[in-house]
């Protein structure tokens, strides 16, 4: 165990190296420019937003969508963030409630709060905005955060900033895709965009990000400076206790940042055999810095971009599991994004089945690939003989949105385990070279952007003729497992 000054000294080391690159040059990329600080004893973050967005339609908008998360942890709400079932763990201190209040705007006409449940601010723009033409626009806002283990919140022992930000709603020629706040999965979709941010906090805190950060320590404050480049997001974890342990793997710098942790050693291990793995498996990982840090969650762990958060009640035997599912999504979110809202398996199946790959070449964690995709169809056949008992029938399709899942036991078994069994499958027929070929295809064709079920059934369609095949009779829930 190092305290967590070395952690420091190395990301000021970093300074400069402040590029995520999962693509080309992005200057066609939206902009987010935010400056703000937290203030714990409010739990209040204070922020002030300058974006600058495309129009990527083929028809003038006069009006943009932004999705607001933080808005599902108010009072009212009717999507609430988090499930009945981690409700006693995540309300640590009873009930509590957050919201986002937008204070001013600039640069356009007016904003209203908009969507089915409060979940969205929309934008007035002063003149209409043609096709490929961009509109900025500055707005400030104060997000305060409940008392609540989750993504976003000041947990117990941690403070979570995701989704603090609103994020541009991702469009079509059918305009935005506004989706409200399911509690399972995870309800985001969105474009990589540019970020420049700096956070302020009280200089007791130390703030963790997946980018270098330029740091400014004040009398009583500390500044973190990124500069984050086609990147899918940009969050942190505020602590006052968080040790660390670091090393290099393959040029990154990889941390894990802990405040209840027996063997830290090991999850550090973990992080850097699954960026190796996963990186000789699907492509080079892009970023400089990979953090794991563990935060207060009422579930194993969450991705975000160079960062991956952990609970600190995983089992000795959870731990290595679920660090390779959670740096696997670095290539399956971070980096190649899907529609995580209507095809939750997508992502999802995919970093589950990553997993199963990382323990076939980690045999020192005791879990074989074959038992690992044993445990999955077991699990698998046992929620589809209970569900057929209890309904009668049986909607065993896979792209629906997370709003209509019965719940945590059918969202888990149709999106991770039948994921894990649907790529298991197509391996068995394909062969081990094609298969891998269709998944460096996907994560180098796609790398930076939003990717369809369709844009990876094609990446294996040329692997050979019954790929295809499984893909579809699995997605639509006509195999039998
Ligand atoms: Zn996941």
């Amino acid at each position: 165990m190092r305290r967590s000054v070395f952690c420091l000294l190395a990301a000021v080391f970093c300074l400069g190296a402040t590029v995520w690159v999962t693509g080309c040059a992005s200057e066609e990329e939206d902009r987010y420019t935010i400056c703000a600080e937290y203030f714990p004893q409010e739990r209040l973050l204070r922020a002030d937003m300058t974006v600058s967005v495309r129009n990527r339609t083929s028809d003038a908008l006069s009006a943009l969508s932004f999705s607001i998360y933080p808005n599902a942890y108010r009072e009212g709400a009717e999507y609430r963030p988090v499930a009945l079932v981690y409700m006693p763990s995540a309300y640590y201190a009873g009930k509590s409630y957050g919201g986002i209040r937008i204070t001013a705007l600039s640069g356009a006409e007016s904003w209203t709060i908009a969507g089915e449940d409060e979940n969205i601010l929309s934008v007035s723009l002063s003149r209409s905005l043609s096709p490929g033409e961009k509109a900025q626009f500055s707005l400030s806002f104060e997000v305060t955060l409940a008392q609540v283990n989750h993504r976003l919140g000041a947990g117990e022992h941690v403070v979570t900033l995701a989704d603090f930000y609103p994020v541009l709603c991702p469009v079509g020629e059918d305009g935005f895709s506004e989706y409200v706040c399911a509690d399972l999965g995870d309800p985001f979709v969105r474009e990589c965009a540019d970020y420049e941010v700096s956070l302020t906090v009280p200089s007791e805190y130390l703030a963790v990000c997946g980018f270098p950060a330029e740091i400014e320590e004040g009398e009583a404050k500390t500044t973190y400076r990124i500069v984050a480049k086609k990147a899918r997001d940009v969050a942190f974890v505020l602590g006052k206790e968080l040790e660390c342990v670091s090393a290099e793997q393959d040029g990154t710098q990889v941390e894990f940042w802990y405040f209840d942790c027996a063997d830290p050693e090991t999850a550090l291990a973990a992080a850097q055999e699954s960026l190796a793995c996963f990186s000789e498996l699907f492509g080079n990982y892009g970023g400089r810095r990979y953090a794991l840090v563990q935060a207060d969650l009422p579930y194993g762990g969450m991705e975000y971009t160079g960062l991956s958060m952990l609970s600190p009640d995983l089992t000795k035997k959870e731990l290595a599991p679920v660090i390779a599912h959670e740096t696997a999504h670095q290539w399956w979110y971070a980096s190649v994004g899907s529609n995580q809202f209507e095809a939750p398996w997508q992502d999802e199946g995919l970093a589950e089945y990553s997993a199963a790959l990382f323990l076939e070449r980690n045999p020192q964690y005791g879990t074989s690939y074959s038992e690992f995709v044993s445990r999955c169809e077991k699990s698998y056949r046992a929620y589809y003989s209970v569900s057929s008992q209890l309904s009668g029938m049986n909607d065993t399709s896979m792209t629906r949105a997370l709003t209509s899942f019965r719940g945590e036991y059918e969202y888990r078994n149709i999106s991770y385990e039948k994921g894990v069994i649907l790529f298991d499958r197509v391996r068995q027929v394909v062969g081990d070279k094609r298969f891998f070929e269709g998944l460096r295809e996907y994560a180098s064709g796609y790398a930076g952007k939003l990717a369809s079920c369709e844009d990876l059934i094609a990446c294996f369609r040329k692997a050979g003729p019954g790929a295809e095949g499984i893909f579809r009779s699995f997605i639509q829930g006509d195999c039998v497992i």
